[in-house]
């Protein structure tokens, strides 16, 4: 069974830049247990646990999801569209999809079909201005009355369940690692950890990274884990030679990089150790491709960590997750949290 709450949010559509219907179910999901809830320009959302204590840990997972906007309403009705965030254009030629429009009664989703040609299919390098959807308007003006300009724009797709507690969605990138990180604050709590616990869903990763850079700038916590999604490899094409041999079902990863702390690396395979969890380990040569960059990054740097999750079909409408390696993200999270505190030492060396 897909938890309710992932799947509330997985259907919700959530577009780069658009996330706020998300964000407050995000906050509302932990609402019982936070002693103080933030949002902020950039519409970041934040739980905060144990507020005064010494040591803070961040965790934080993004909230929006790959998609396009609305940028031309054309004379006879049909709309063009903008990528907002790393999308395969060539994946939506035939797909139903539905644009997000506000009104003043609130949101509206519009169905629309991804329009396709002869032409379109043999195009080896779709771009997102090749895309045409009808919404089945027959002028411009009508069109007008229904959609907007800006207008964000997904795939019109439901999570789904697959054999053997595995999952496909559009959104698993990154609403299972918004789940796995709202739940392993939960969990810690309920298991008795005393460290702060912000837990942080960000906007934006897919398309700037502005999220991260607001929530580290101003959240400054001792520390900071990012989850989010990693290429599994064993599907077809897949190579672990890209980042590592990462296989569904088989643990969370553990990224091997410069921009990890090794301190906080360790201790994340100490704790899967004494409770059992497996992990699975990726390399990235350099930058890690999330959000833990830029909190990395930010102010006057702050340690960081990346928990992942396996997902196969990255950046597609039938991404595909497994129900084990999420809950045992949230394990071993949640673990982590009772073994942190403000004795920890971040620093490789002695001196
Ligand atoms: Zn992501």
């Amino acid at each position: 069974m897909i938890p309710v709450f992932l799947e509330t949010i997985l259907n919700t559509a959530s577009v780069s830049g658009c996330e706020e219907t998300n964000q407050k179910l995000a906050l509302e999901y932990l609402r019982d247990i936070a002693e103080e809830q933030k949002c902020d320009a950039v519409g970041n959302a934040y739980s905060l646990i144990h507020r005064d204590a010494t040591c803070s840990v961040m965790l934080s997972a993004h909230m929006d999801e790959i998609g396009f906007r609305i940028v031309q309403i054309m004379d006879d009705g049909m709309l063009k569209v903008q990528e907002a965030g790393g999308v395969y254009p060539a994946l939506y030629a035939g797909a139903p999809m539905q644009i997000i429009h506000e009104t003043e009664d609130g949101i509206v989703c519009v169905p629309a079909c991804c329009t396709f040609s002869d032409e379109l299919l043999k195009n080896s390098d779709v771009k997102d201005r090749d895309l045409v959807l009808d919404i089945g308007a027959s002028s411009k003006e009508e069109a007008e009355t229904i959609v907007s300009i800006g207008d964000p724009v997904c795939a019109d797709t439901h999570a789904r369940e697959l054999l053997n507690g595995r999952i496909t969605s559009r959104a698993l990138d990154d609403k299972a690692g918004v789940y796995v990180i709202l739940e392993a604050a939960r969990r810690a709590v309920e298991k008795g950890a005393s460290c702060g616990i912000i837990a942080h869903t960000s906007v934006g990763e897919e398309t700037s990274g502005r999220g991260a850079w607001f929530a580290g700038t101003r959240m400054k916590p001792s520390c900071c884990i990012a989850v989010d999604v990693t290429w599994a490899n064993d599907c077809p094409g897949g190579d672990p030679a890209k980042n590592g041999d990462v296989r569904l079902g088989k643990g969370p990863v553990l990224c091997m990089s410069g921009m990890v702390n090794k301190k906080m690396n360790a201790l994340l395979k100490k704790t899967a150790a004494e409770c059992g969890i497996p992990v699975q380990y990726e390399t990235a040569g350099g930058r890690t491709y999330t959000d833990g960059d830029i909190l990395t990054m930010t102010g006057s740097g702050i340690p960081m960590a990346l928990v992942s999750i396996p997902l196969r079909y990255m950046h597609s409408s039938v991404e595909a997750a497994d129900l084990k390696d999420i809950e045992q993200c949230i394990e071993l999270i949640a673990e982590f949290l009772l073994r942190i505190d403000e004795t920890f030492r971040y620093e490789p060396l002695e001196v």
